[in-house]
């Protein structure tokens, strides 16, 4: 019984005032409470967005964090300021920021060890490039950012800790992966985590698939047993399209 996940990761996409409309008519219709929604506006748009969504039940994600607290860090954000406009998710090592921003694995634990630590929930992205794939390497690299990712974590821990399996070559391709393929590589995902923290913490810990998702789409990969959610670019960013996502 691991509740479905959608995540809208709206990437530099939307300025305040586009991401305030869009909560503002979202908030106009009845979302369902069978799935946990979750948007995820740039820096920027937090604050405003967060005083909308206050009394409702779709939660605020943050696309990055740094791992410190505070000090001379110029022009990061920390998770306690996160925490303090009311974020509840954070997501960490997206393929953007690995790739653009350098992002290593061992940056990627520091940062959901500091989430964690202030009281949010990492979504934690992991995934093959094109290259990885064909050289059949998806499972050792899935399996190392999941292990690094999370080294060093309780199981009490782990648990809380959202994974999104994101094929690189999947991300605003249209090519999405195929349910089964999808849903192999999660279960795979998941054994992973029966190895750190036990079987009870892999039968709850819930791994989203994100690449291409879209309305036409989601219902095959919710219909697959290891896939427990989204986590959505390009098909998150119309108020149709992100409730369409959730009828599945
Ligand atoms: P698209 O849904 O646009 O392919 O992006 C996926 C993604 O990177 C979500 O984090």
């Amino acid at each position: 019984t691991r509740k479905p996940i959608i995540a809208g990761n709206w990437k530099m996409h939307k300025t305040v005032f586009e991401a305030t409309d869009f909560v503002k008519e979202l908030l106009t219709f009845d979302v369902t409470k069978d799935v946990e929604l979750v948007v995820c506006p740039t820096f920027t748009s937090l604050e405003s967005v967060s005083a909308l969504l206050k009394d409702s039940s779709v939660n605020l994600g943050a696309q990055n964090v740094h791992f410190e607290s505070q000090g001379a860090f110029t022009g990061e954000i920390s998770p306690g300021m996160l925490k303090t406009i009311g974020v509840d998710y954070c997501i960490i090592g997206h393929s953007e920021r690995r790739q653009y921003f350098q992002e290593t694995d061992e940056l990627v634990n520091k940062k959901v060890k500091s989430v964690l630590e202030t009281g949010m929930y990492p979504i934690m992205c992991v995934g093959e490039t094109l290259t990885e794939r064909e050289n059949g390497d998806t499972e050792k690299v899935c399996k190392t950012q999941t292990v690094e990712g999370l080294k060093g974590l309780t199981a009490e821990e782990i648990q809380k800790v959202v994974i999104a399996y994101e094929p690189v070559w999947a991300i605003g391709t249209g090519k999405s992966a195929t349910k089964e393929d999808a849903n192999e590589t999660i279960g795979y995902i998941r054994s992973v985590v029966e190895q750190l923290a036990g079987a009870e913490v892999a039968s709850v810990i819930r791994i989203q698939y994100g690449g291409s998702v879209k309305p036409e789409n989601i219902a095959e990969y919710m219909s697959m047993e290891h896939i427990d959610g989204a986590l959505v670019g390009g098909a998150s960013l119309t108020v149709k399209s992100f409730l369409d996502l959730t009828k599945f």
